[in-house]
Parts: structure tokens; sequence; C-alpha cells
């Protein structure tokens, strides 16, 4: 199997060039040339398996190059010893009958961590195979979740350095002292004055700076990025849908060939996506519940075949889905056009020149039968998660109530009675001040007092990687502006490390 990216249908790379490049040069994202299939017995032998010797399964069938030593111990590094009782995606039963696909079991709490665990063994391992030498550099800007769960993933990983840049303003108390205090001895934190957009452009044009290109060279080093759109980062989310099935199996909740539905809180659009690989792999999905909170770009698209960003961005409770620009549509959309380049970028084109584009009326057919699209506000939100807190004794966080939303939408218009499961992205402790503000009314300023409060009053256990945050001792203060970057970078990779 090979890699075509999905603006020129001529490009044609291995799995391991697709996982160290991230990006096409011309722009576009990479996708497989075809898909495996998985029989209903090959998903039956995945009951008996730990999540480990699952991912060593679903991802091996994309790693054309790899070897099967390769796949074992690169699943093996990135989930043994990490999560919550070694299992990286428990599936749990609400007394409702619908089911949370738990992905908030690792060191920092929310589900990015499932892909950014096991991003930095492909990378190492594809470098190997193409006989990279040199060390890589992988520099980040976050508005949240995926800063924190990068620095955790690559700490310490052979080969490589990373560094994390972060608005001093723009994240929250919890996830700046998550970055502040980040162990390792290959990774560097810096905080930037202005909003995330600044920290963004800032990263952006470091990747094109040829005074630190030059630097990087002449130390054989090169950069890389670890974001959402590497192949990298999709391949290991397939693995949870698949073992979700099995555990529903293995459960006796589902006869072997039943079909489930998945509700998945949506913003970048790769959640989803890897459960629509998952899919059309043959694992038996029904419906795939597409949910967004007030930034409702997802859905109106669903509902339309109109991709409009010309809108309003608005902050919400569920901030790691305030996006406008999903970028993994783009994979969508690529297949569902029939492998068409030329017609996809004509579509990304015009999102980039008119800020909206519109599918024909054969591919709206398409994306409607496969997916359900709905939003929720903040509002709705909060009696959301307190209406299943108190009627189900479960505590969601915010995202997550976002899809519970949605779903009980889809419920309603289509009396679909389909098994749900309802993907679970974050520990409600990771927004705990909005969690507690939802189950009594009243507001907590500061999230660790929020995190006590939320934990006397329910008695859900607080997650280890964030109770024990405020013992750990601060290792980066440095607030720096957006020109300091590029110097900030010169010095880190001037370090001595490890
Ligand atoms: C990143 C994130 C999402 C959105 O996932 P996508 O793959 O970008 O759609 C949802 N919830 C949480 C908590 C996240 O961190």
């Amino acid at each position: 199997m090979k890699y075509n990216s999905t603006r020129d249908k001529s490009v044609s790379v291995t799995a391991s060039q697709a996982i160290l490049k991230g990006i096409s040069n011309e722009g576009g994202l990479f996708v497989p040339d075809s898909f495996p299939d998985v029989t209903l017995a090959q998903i039956e032998e995945l009951c008996a398996m730990s999540y480990v010797g699952r991912a060593e399964r679903i991802i091996s069938l994309f790693l054309d190059g790899f070897t099967a030593a390769q796949c074992r111990s690169a699943a093996e590094a990135a989930y043994i010893g990490t999560f919550e009782n070694d299992s990286p995606a428990p599936v749990v039963k609400l007394p409702g009958g619908r089911y949370v696909m738990e992905l908030f079991r690792g060191p920092t709490c929310a589900f990015k961590d499932m892909a950014l665990r096991l991003l930095p063994q492909l990378m190492s391992r594809a470098a190997e195979n193409e006989g990279k030498k040199g060390e890589t550099v992988i520099l980040v800007a976050t508005s949240g979740d995926t800063g924190k769960a990068a620095l955790e993933g690559f700490r310490d990983a052979d080969g490589v350095r990373i560094i994390v840049f972060y608005p001093v303003d723009g994240v929250s108390a919890m996830q700046k002292l998550q970055m502040k205090t980040q162990e390792g001895g290959n990774v560097g934190v810096a905080a930037v004055r202005g909003n995330f957009d600044n920290t963004q452009s800032g990263v952006k044009s470091i990747f094109t700076d040829e005074g630190i290109k030059a630097a990087l060279e002449e130390k054989g080093m090169s950069f890389s990025s670890a974001n959402s759109i590497n192949w990298g980062r999709l391949l290991p989310q397939i693995v949870y849908y698949f073992s979700a099935y099995a555990d529903l199996v293995k459960q006796k909740e589902i006869a072997p060939g039943d079909k489930v539905n998945f509700a998945v809180p949506t913003g970048n659009f790769g959640n989803i996506l890897a459960a629509y690989y998952a899919k059309i792999m043959g694992l038996p999905v029904g419906k795939l519940i597409c949910a967004s909170n007030k930034n409702r770009v997802l859905s109106d698209f669903i509902e339309t075949g109109s991709y409009d960003i010309g809108r309003e961005f608005y902050a919400t409770i569920s901030p790691s889905m305030d996006i406008l620009i999903s970028s993994n549509l783009e994979r969508l959309l690529y297949h569902l056009l029939g492998n068409d380049d030329n017609a996809l970028k004509e579509l990304m084109e015009s999102l980039k020149r008119e800020g909206k584009y519109s599918v024909s009326g054969d591919v709206i057919t398409c994306v409607k039968e496969l997916f359900y699209g709905g939003s929720c506000d903040d509002t709705r939100t909060r009696e959301v998660i307190k209406r299943v807190y108190d009627s189900e004794g479960y505590l969601l966080d915010t995202h997550t109530a976002v899809a519970m939303a949605v779903t009980d939408d889809y419920i309603s218009s289509t009396g679909d009675n389909t098994k749900t499961v309802v993907v679970s992205t974050a520990s409600p402790y990771k927004f705990a001040g909005s969690v507690y503000t939802a189950l009594t009314g009243k507001t907590e300023q500061d999230e660790f007092t929020a995190v006590s409060l939320l934990s006397e009053l329910t008695g859900v256990p607080v997650p280890k990687p964030l109770s024990e945050l405020k013992q750990k001792a601060v290792r980066f203060e440095q607030v720096i502006g957006k020109d300091e970057m590029p110097a900030a970078v010169i010095d880190f990779i001037s370090e001595k490390r490890y």
C-alpha cells in the first residue's frame, strides 16, 4: 500500500515517508491508495487480545515497510504503563443503555494521548526505515490539549527534540501548569504574548525561516510537526473503534455482525474520520453522529452540502471543538469524490479564495447516508451534564456532553434503536470549572479549587496526572514576544540534551 496526496494523485509515497513528511509539498494530505478488508472472523479474534495486540493488528495493515517487530514494539511503547489499568479505551455502559468509550485515561487526560503516544514511536521507526540521520525537531503551536499530549508523547524519545509554544493568555490554568511542569530531557516550552493566532503564525514562519533552516542543517537536524493531519495521528485512532466493537462482542452486549453507531464530539474531523475508515474496512458501523458545539460549520455542511467559514467564531465551554476549518474533512471529500484530486483541489481553492465551497448532490447524499450532524450550545451542554449525572450517575466533560446531546436529537428524530457508543474525549476534571457550574449553578474561577469541589460533590476520583500536578516543579517560566520565537528555537537546538 502506498499513500497519495489528496491534491495531486501522482504523488505516491511509502507509509514511512507519509509519516515523516506529515503534509505533501503542494499542501495535500496523505491518504492510503486502498483500504484493507477486515473480516468478521478477524474482528472476533480481537476479542481475546489486549489493546496492544489490537493496535498491532490494525496498524500493521497500513504500514507496508514496517516489520512485525516494529509494529509490536511501537504499540507496546505507546500503550503499556501509561494509561490507567493499562486500559487505554475502556467502554462503560450507562444505566440508560448507552455506552461511553473513555479515551481520557492517558497521561494528559484527553483523547489526544491515544494518537500522540503512538505517533513518536511510528516516526522513529519510519526514520529507521528511511535511513534518516540526525535529530528531528518537532515544533508545536498549541491552544490547549495538543501541546501537552505531544510533549508527553515525545518526551525522551530517541533522536527527537520537541518545543511547544502556547499563547500566555490563551490556555486554561490547568493546561498552562501541565506544560510548565513538563518533564523530559528533550523538551522545551515557552509562553508567547498575544493570542493563539499570533503563536501559530510565529511557528509557521519559523518553519520557512531560511536562517533557522541553515542552523538546523549545520547540526544535521530537521523540522517536523505533530499536527492532526499527519497520517501517523489518524492511524492510531482507527484502532479504538475496532477495540470498542470487540469489547461489546466480548461482553455479549452485541452479537458479531450487529451494527453499532458512534457519536463523536468533533472539531478538526480527525476522530470521526477514523471511525469512517474503520467502517469502510468492514467494521459493522451504522450511523456516524458528528457533534458540533455552537461553531456548527460541520453540521451545517452535512445538512446543506455547503461549507462556509464566513461566520462568527464562538468561544465555548468545549474549547477543543472551537474550530472553523476542519482540516481532515479534506480526506473524506477526496474519497467521496472517487479519489478525484482535481475536483478536490478546486474545493480547497474555493475555500481559500472565497471562504466556502459546495459539493454536488451525489456527494452530499453520500455524506448524509454516512453521517448525522447536529450541534449543541453551552446552555444545553450544561443541562446535559447535570441530567446525565443526576439520572445515570455518570460525570461527562463538556465535549462529551455535546455528543450526548446530539445523540438525543438523532434518536428522537429517527427512532433508530441501534446500540450507540458515545466517544468521550476528555476527563470532566480537565474542564472542572464548567462541569462544576453545570452541576451546581455556581462559578469557581480557580480551576484547581473547582477540581476539589467537584470531587467532594461527586466522589468521582480525580485522575492522578491532574491531582499530582500541583506538587510538580515548574521548569518553564519563560514568556516571550512573537519576535523572540526564532531565538528561542536557536537556543533550544544549541543546548546539549539527554
Ligand atoms: C481535539 C479534541 C476534540 C476534537 O477532535 P477532532 O479529532 O479534532 O475532531 C474533541 N474533544 C477534545 C477534548 C479534544 O481535545
